[in-house]
């Protein structure tokens, strides 16, 4: 599994949760997360803190 937003590969310590859009499945490292990077759906492109 990579993450979404630095395209890291992750183990444990990620988020998952779905695209506010259009419901796509989002992963997120730690690292993205405590930094809030910016993510964008691969599906729709939607974008999102
Ligand atoms: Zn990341
Ligand atoms: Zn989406």
């Amino acid at each position: 599994m990579k993450c979404t937003s630095c395209n890291k590969e992750v183990t444990d310590n990620y988020v998952r949760f779905k695209c506010p859009s259009c419901g796509h499945e989002i992963i997120r490292c730690q690292d993205c997360r405590e930094r809030a990077s910016r993510y964008v759906c691969p599906e729709c492109g939607f974008e999102g803190p």
